[in-house]
């Protein structure tokens, strides 16, 4: 053997070793798994593979969601944004905040001065000012590529479920009448005319009336972005997992 035979047949035989401990290795979520801060916020990064499905689980106490959301990576390609937090409200400049009421504005004030009784007006300016200029960047982060799919998973307690919204609603399916705190909510009225046909309850809130609430899904709709929230039970890990799936099967990619 050559010296310069000798070496391509190492490199060979290295290239099947590494070849052969890839397809050894079980497919995990946490192909990448990073921690990044967007507006003073912890969030895990989750990524598998290259896809332009998007998921999000924003509120910490939402222990399913979380779960759900983890386990479709397994399986499906996407990137999830997962905020690292055990409690439904997060710091932000000192403020506690509900991290669903940070996109506008508007919905960001109330939701501050609702928490924070005591804050000093000045104070409270200052987290607006803060959270307009990091709001967008963290948007960018967050949102999926163009045309993308967007998923917010959320868990619910017995106070809400798809009657809560059906007032500002402006299409309502009602496949499972009798689990009414399992339904998605779409911005996009071609995704839920898809899901008006599937076994899922569905609300559409493509032009939301009333207040600003601040919320992501308001944000999406008033800047006609394609997004979902799967909303399930405190607890329903299977039925969430399965809806999520049901979605990303369903609607275009
Ligand atoms: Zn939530």
């Amino acid at each position: 053997m050559t010296p310069a035979s000798r070496k391509s047949a190492a490199i060979s035989r290295r290239s099947l070793l590494a070849a052969i401990a890839a397809a050894a290795l079980p497919l995990r979520a946490a192909a990448v798994r990073e921690r990044v801060q967007w507006c003073g916020i912890p969030f895990w990064r989750l990524a598998n593979g290259d896809s332009r499905l998007r998921l999000l689980r924003i509120h910490g106490d939402e222990e399913t969601a979380r779960q759900a959301v983890e386990l479709l990576l397994d399986s499906v390609e996407g990137e999830a944004w997962i905020v690292d937090s055990r409690t439904r409200l997060v710091e932000f400049r000192g403020f506690q905040i509900d991290p669903n009421r940070m996109f506008s504005r508007a919905g960001a004030e109330r939701n501050l001065w609702r928490l924070n009784p005591e804050a000093a007006p000045g104070g409270i300016a200052a987290a607006l000012d803060a959270l307009d200029s990091c709001r967008d960047a963290m948007l960018r982060a967050l949102m999926p590529p163009p045309g993308g799919l967007w998923i917010a998973a959320h868990n619910n307690g017995p106070g809400y479920s798809m009657e809560t919204e059906a007032p500002i609603s402006r299409k309502i399916h009602r496949p499972q009448p009798d689990m009414p705190r399992d339904f998605f909510l779409f911005t996009e009225e071609k995704d839920y005319q898809i899901a008006e046909k599937g076994p899922y309850n569905a609300v559409l809130q493509d032009r939301p009336g009333g207040e600003d609430d601040g919320s992501l899904s308001r944000w999406c709709a008033a800047a006609g972005i394609r997004y979902v929230n799967v909303e399930a039970a405190h607890g329903k890990l299977d039925k969430q997992l399965d809806m999520i799936r049901w979605l990303v099967r369903s609607l275009p990619l």
